[in-house]
Parts: structure tokens; C-alpha cells; sequence
């Protein structure tokens, strides 16, 4: 199969799962629609997988790191394993190369991956992913939720209405 992508990037909050501001429970986290069911599938297509996340809270001093950890052990559970996971702890005004719209995350993935960026999907629902890839030289794909401004729907490359439209896109 003539594949044009390497691998998948996806934002956490909103995309893989139900956005819980600073949630540091594993309890409360549930995986978003369609998520299982594109994982599944991008795994067994060869495609490589990643998380790229802003945690700010952990530099807010909102949550710890463990929580973190203990929240993304709980996505893996649900989800399975990502090849990599790159986590932005800071706070916004620390002007980090990392945190999103900053394609820190996004270049960091793909090295761990061993992918090169022209050849990576990174899939999220607001602005700063879709600004993140585009800096990072990735291909971004917006899934818009409630959160996500319409200026930002418009000013996305590419949108699709939920994860299992954007499996249509990649393979
Ligand atoms: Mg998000
Ligand atoms: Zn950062």
C-alpha cells in the first residue's frame, strides 16, 4: 500500500480524550469518540503514534508530574502504547520552545520516532496544534470540539468532523 504518511501525532486534551482542565485523576479520564477505533487502525497500518501535550498545569503548580504520568499510564491503558510521548510541562509565560503553537513537541516526536515531520499527521482541536504542525513542517488535521474558535476552524489546512473522518485522509 502506497502510504503518504509515517506516523500519527495526536494532541491529548480534546483529541484522544475528554478535556478535563488540569485533570490530574486517571479515574476521570475517557477516551473521545472514535479514538480506540483509530488507533486500532493507524497501528495496523504500520504507522507510527505519538502524543504531543501542553501540561501547564504542572507549571502552574496546578499538578505534579506523577499525576501526569498517572493520567497517561491510564490513556495507554485505554488506548494502548504510543510510540512516544512528549509533554510540554511549562508555564505560558516561561517562552519555552516546546509548549504549542511552539513546534518543539512536534519536532521532538518525530525525532523519538525516527519519522521526518513532511511524512507525520499531527491531529488536534484548537489553533495551536494545527499552528504547532505547520511550524514543525507537519501535516495538521483540526477535529473541532466545543472549545474550538471558528477563526480557528477557518484558518486550518485541513479539518475533519471527528477521528474516524480523519482516518479517510491518511491512508
Ligand atoms: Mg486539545
Ligand atoms: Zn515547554
Amino acid at each position: 500500500m502506497d502510504q503518504a504518511f509515517d506516523a500519527v501525532l495526536f494532541d491529548r486534551d480534546g483529541t484522544l480524550i475528554r478535556d478535563v482542565p488540569y485533570n490530574g485523576d486517571p479515574g476521570r479520564v475517557a477516551p473521545m469518540p472514535g479514538a480506540r477505533e483509530v488507533l486500532r487502525d493507524v497501528r495496523a497500518h504500520g504507522l507510527r503514534t505519538g502524543v504531543v501535550s501542553n501540561q501547564s498545569g504542572i507549571g502552574r503548580g496546578l499538578l505534579t508530574e506523577e499525576q501526569v504520568a498517572a493520567v497517561n499510564a491510564r490513556v495507554e491503558e485505554l488506548l494502548g502504547r504510543f510510540g512516544t510521548w512528549q509533554i510540554c510541562p511549562h508555564h505560558p509565560d516561561d517562552g519555552c520552545a516546546c509548549r504549542k503553537p511552539a513546534p518543539g513537541l512536534v519536532l521532538a516526536a518525530c525525532e523519538a520516532l525516527n519519522v521526518s515531520p513532511e511524512r507525520t499527521v499531527v491531529v488536534g482541536d484548537i489553533g495551536a496544534d494545527v499552528v504547532a504542525a505547520q511550524a514543525a513542517g507537519a501535516v495538521p488535521v483540526l477535529v473541532p470540539t466545543g472549545v474550538t474558535r471558528p477563526e480557528e476552524v477557518e484558518r486550518a489546512p485541513r479539518t475533519a468532523p471527528d477521528l474516524l473522518a480523519v482516518l479517510e485522509m491518511i491512508r
